[in-house]
């Protein structure tokens, strides 16, 4: 009799379990969208909770000693709209943003009144989009030295690269790095340095200033191209393909 009734209660427990996961595997993506941007806050605005919706997370609570100042959510651009709105927060897949968390951990551990100042980070896919149309005047094999093509992708759709500067706050400002975020030309070129050091158009400063960044960027995995000294890669196109969203 007592084998019977464990026997009914396993069988129950079984059916019970089957039925569940059934429903789980039911529940359609759309009604998990709406599941999971029920627990955000109402005050996030849509763009933001798309970015969360998609993985991605808020740099700043992993690491709050960086420093934001997104220029894409401002008019202060090359292109002088303002295209993120109420977004004001950096976000990248959490991997990316543990290691920019090295890098802010070095920079500071060396140099306690620096800190990292982020101007972009994610970028999805339809705001690549609006970038390369504001580029329209120039030739697309031109403008591709300053804007990725969206139909190729750029890293930061998704959310493999970051563009940022230093911060000193003792002297309340960037540091000096001779030129602009998205400054066109080839004095913002790391590849040009030695040449601009060379003619006066950069100074030994501004190119130590630059070095410091690529230094603690590099210690943590990021690697610096040689057309803007503000962005870092932290892998391959054909890598961010394979492991990463784009995002959208
Ligand atoms: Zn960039």
């Amino acid at each position: 009799m007592k084998e019977k009734v464990v026997s009914i209660i396993i069988i129950i427990l079984l059916y019970s379990c089957t039925t569940e996961q059934h429903e789980k595997a039911e529940q359609k993506p759309q009604d998990k969208r709406e599941l999971v941007l029920e627990t955000l806050p109402k005050t996030l605005g849509e763009f933001e909770k798309s970015l969360i919706y998609q993985d991605l997370v808020n740099i700043q609570e992993v690491d709050s000693s960086i420093l934001v100042d997104l220029k894409y959510s401002t008019e202060d651009n090359f292109f002088g709209r303002d295209v993120y709105e109420e977004l004001t927060n950096a976000y990248l897949p959490l991997d990316v943003a543990i290691d920019l968390k090295k890098a802010s951990t070095i920079l500071i551990d060396k140099h306690p009144d620096l800190r990292l100042l982020v101007f972009d980070a994610v970028r999805p896919h339809r705001i690549q989009e609006i970038l390369w149309e504001a580029l329209d005047s120039i030739p697309a094999n031109v403008r591709k030295a300053y804007v990725a093509d969206p139909s190729e992708g750029s890293l930061h759709n998704y959310g493999c690269a970051v563009d940022l500067s230093i911060y000193d706050l003792k002297k309340d400002s960037l540091l000096d790095m001779g030129t602009k975020y998205d400054y066109f030309g080839y004095l913002a070129y790391p590849r040009m340095e030695s040449q601009m050091l060379a003619s006066g158009e950069l100074s030994q400063g501004q190119i130590e200033n630059r070095d410091l960044l690529r230094d603690v960027m590099l210690q943590a995995g990021f690697k610096p191209i040689t057309s803007e000294w503000w962005h870092f890669n932290r892998t391959s196109l054909a890598q961010a393909k394979l492991r990463y969203e784009l995002i959208k």
